[in-house]
């Protein structure tokens, strides 16, 4: 996220159980494993609605046998249980909601029959969603429809259990396993769907469209809904970059700001690794006081200057290859985004002051700590210090053992997921260096 405080039709799909990185102590696999989520919605005239069915089929890939587990509905997280929620599943087939907490935004499913170890199985249900007439992630901003985090995802079980965390609308609680997923979107001919993954075929019928979409190996899926002007370029890599944006913003910086977007993939690709999926979307749009910038895998949402494209694009690794528990760990995607982006700009130094702004301000604790703190704590501490520490941790470690450090956590985490305590064995590991007092100094021991 960039805040305001202050098809994969050429990735494989998912063969195995979702990538846990080796020689991380994930505990007991139990959470339904190697998910494939079908999905066919429909649109009304506007956008703002859609319903239809959404399909979850995934394996057990632990050795007991599975008779539950939750689904986040992120989309209710402001909204909460009140009234009608903006995000309704309904019509279980394969399971039964056996109970709702968390604002409405976690279900827990039972299945009807338990699913034994390396077995297949399946729930699917009817989803409906009217998105709220708000800037925002998930909002009806102006005439254009934003559905980030709108699917049904599964939930995460790792070595501390189910992960359930509740919403924050300045930061990011999502953490989820990789993921293939096959989306249809029908949608009336005057708007254009900007999403993760790759477009497979548009259906016309009369003045409506269906649209197929997939996208393989990513943890999540988000799209928009509008009458976007579209313009589109090719890596020197070889990625489709693909622009949007509405009337309200101007052609030539879009089209300036896709360029360097296209500039940003190629060039984290050659530091970190090559961005493995055929396409990115990025769509420019003004989201007042809410942010400057969302991501999600293979799509973006920026405000249109190049400080929020750097950032986010950075995120296609951290958070979208390299994924992290956001909730607990938010230093983790977000200090390797700014860095990343920093320094893409050409910034030699930390673009912002180093002094922390509290004497009892931390960079390691989660976002429930920050929510009670405030945002602009939880911005000096992620954004501003974390940057600082990656420059000095360069610094300390030399550009060379930095390059290594950033490559090894691609090449070991991507498609899975990253602790602090990977980071830090890693960093130490290719600098001979003990980092201990390093970490200590920059408020950042927890696991
Ligand atoms: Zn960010």
């Amino acid at each position: 996220m960039t805040g305001r405080a202050a098809d994969g039709t050429a990735v494989p799909p998912a063969a195995a159980a979702p990538s846990r990185a080796e020689g991380v102590a994930l505990g007991e696999p139990t959470a339904p494993g190697s998910a494939v989520y079908t999905v066919v919605l429909k649109s009304d005239d506007t956008g703002h609605s859609w319903s239809g069915t959404e399909k979850i089929a995934f394996t057990n890939p632990g050795k007991a046998a599975i008779t539950e587990f939750w689904i986040r509905l992120w989309g209710n997280g402001d909204a909460g249980c009140g009234g009608v929620p903006p995000e309704r599943m309904t019509d279980l087939v394969g399971g039964r909601i056996a109970e709702t907490t968390q604002n409405c935004t976690a279900y827990r499913i039972e299945l009807d029959t338990p699913l034994a170890s390396g077995a297949q199985g399946e729930v699917s249900f009817t989803l409906a969603i009217d998105v709220p007439v708000r800037r925002d992630r998930f909002g009806v901003n102006g005439v254009d429809t934003y559905l980030g985090n709108a699917l049904a995802v599964l939930a995460v079980k790792d070595e501390n259990g189910w992960e359930l965390p509740p919403y924050v609308d300045f930061g990011e609680s999502y953490y989820s396993l990789t993921a293939d997923y096959d989306v249809t979107l029908d949608h009336p001919a005057a708007l254009q769907v900007p999403s993760s993954g790759t477009v497979a075929g548009e259906t016309p019928t009369g003045d409506r469209v269906s649209t197929h979409i997939v996208a393989n190996k990513v943890r999540d899926f988000s799209w928009s809904a509008g009458a976007y002007h579209h313009d589109t370029v090719v890596t020197a890599a070889g990625v489709t970059v693909d622009a949007y944006w509405p009337n309200s913003e101007s052609d030539s910086n879009c089209r300036e700001l896709m360029r360097y977007a296209a500039s940003a993939l190629d060039s984290y690709g050659e530091r970190f690794g090559a961005y493995p999926y055929p396409r990115f979307t990025i769509v420019f749009d003004e989201f007042g006081s809410a942010f400057d910038g969302m991501e999600y895998p293979n799509y973006v949402l920026a405000s249109a200057y190049r400080g929020a494209v750097a950032h986010e694009v950075a995120h296609q690794w951290w958070f979208g290859l390299v994924g992290d528990d956001q909730y607990r760990h938010p230093w983790l995607d977000e200090a390797f985004a700014e860095y990343s982006a920093e320094q893409f700009e050409g910034g030699g130094s930390p673009a912002h002051g180093c002094d922390w702004v509290a004497a009892d301000e931390r960079m390691d604790v989660s976002m429930d700590v920050f929510e009670k703190a405030g945002d602009p704590l939880y911005h000096d501490a992620v954004y501003h210090e974390g940057t600082c520490m990656l420059y000095d941790l360069e610094r300390t470690i030399g550009r060379t053992a930095m390059d290594q450090l950033l490559r090894g956590l691609v090449s070991q985490y991507e498609y899975g997921v990253v602790r602090p305590a990977d980071v830090r064995a890693l960093a130490a590991s290719v600098s001979g260096q003990d980092l201990t007092a390093f970490w200590q100094r920059w408020r950042n021991t927890a696991g």
